[in-house]
């Protein structure tokens, strides 16, 4: 057509192709990354709000390759979704994650509670449930203190088993999160109905706090509607302390964001756990 004559059509069909050509080859990189073990994970820890005590720590994935240098999770993640590898992805995490976490402690039991995150992808296709039962019994990892983040888009999702693979999960005494809440309009008899345990509000919302009055009513609501639906909550992505005092006065469970901690290496988190026992 005329609009899209002539330079601007070449334009668009160049760009296409690049955006074609970067996939495949993150896909086939990706596929060696799985194999070839170039996952490693980072911690960031989880405060409880009012006595700034670490409580948990969230698993991050990450991903160094030799000629892009480090790939971010928000690119690869969507992309191993795509290609059927995220499953396989996930369980390492998860697998990886109880380890980790269970070598900080020797022969105690875990003092911190860990989070993984679970693509929704998984629970179209897999039994997520076996999955994690079977790293739990594989790694010995403590079930009440394990907690699965999966996103608000899984609530609103009409994927039928998502309900019966999570009471499933909650039974094993595993917790779940909502992570990324805000942004995909769940609707509350939705929320009711799911065993849930904790939302986490959108940075999104939490990064305009002092700026857009707008987002603090938001998450008020969130929270004052979280705890009377007995869920905790938690703020990720808290950068200043106008941030934290804000929803540490409306009692928002626990904090996390670059104001306390980036996520950090296993070895750094060691540092930081052996600090906060000394305190
Ligand atoms: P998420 O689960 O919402 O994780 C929070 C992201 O925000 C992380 O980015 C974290 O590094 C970053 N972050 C934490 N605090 C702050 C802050 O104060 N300010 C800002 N600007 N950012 C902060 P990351 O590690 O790049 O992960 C991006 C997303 O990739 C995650 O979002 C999650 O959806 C996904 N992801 C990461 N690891 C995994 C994994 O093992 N499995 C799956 N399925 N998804 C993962
Ligand atoms: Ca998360
Ligand atoms: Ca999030
Ligand atoms: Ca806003």
């Amino acid at each position: 057509s005329k609009e899209l004559g002539g330079n601007q059509f070449n334009f668009y069909v160049t760009e296409m192709n690049q955006r074609t050509e970067r996939r495949m080859l993150l896909e086939s990189k990706l596929r060696c990354a799985l194999t070839q073990h170039a996952f490693t994970l980072h911690y960031q820890p989880k405060w409880d709000s009012q006595s700034l005590r670490m409580t948990g720590v969230e698993a991050l994935i990450r991903w160094f390759d030799d000629e892009e240098g480090f790939i971010s999770p928000a690119e690869f993640i969507p992309l191993a979704e795509d290609c059927g590898l995220i499953s396989e992805i996930d369980d390492w995490v998860t697998h990886r994650a109880c380890q980790d976490l269970l070598s900080l402690y020797g022969e105690s039991e875990p003092q911190l509670s860990l989070a993984v995150n679970l693509s929704p992808a998984l629970f179209i296709k897999e039994d997520v449930y076996r999955r994690i039962a079977r790293t739990l019994e594989e790694t010995g990892f403590p079930a009440h203190k394990l907690e699965l983040e999966v996103t608000e888009t899984l609530v609103v999702s009409e994927v039928g088993s998502v309900y019966e693979q999570l009471s499933k999960i909650r039974n094993l005494g595993v917790e779940i999160a909502i992570d990324d809440f805000g942004v995909a309009y769940s609707s509350l008899s939705r929320l009711k109905q799911l065993p849930l345990n904790t939302l986490k509000i959108d940075r999104s919302f939490i990064q305009d706090i002092g700026t857009d009055p707008n987002d603090e009513v938001i998450v008020r609501t969130i929270i004052d509607m979280a705890h009377n639906l007995n869920l905790k909550v938690v703020a990720e992505g808290v950068e200043t302390e106008q941030q934290y005092q804000f929803v540490k006065n409306h009692l928002c469970n626990q904090v996390q964001g670059y104001l306390f901690s980036k996520p950090v290496p296993l070895c750094e988190l060691a540092v930081l756990l052996r600090q906060q026992d000394q305190a």
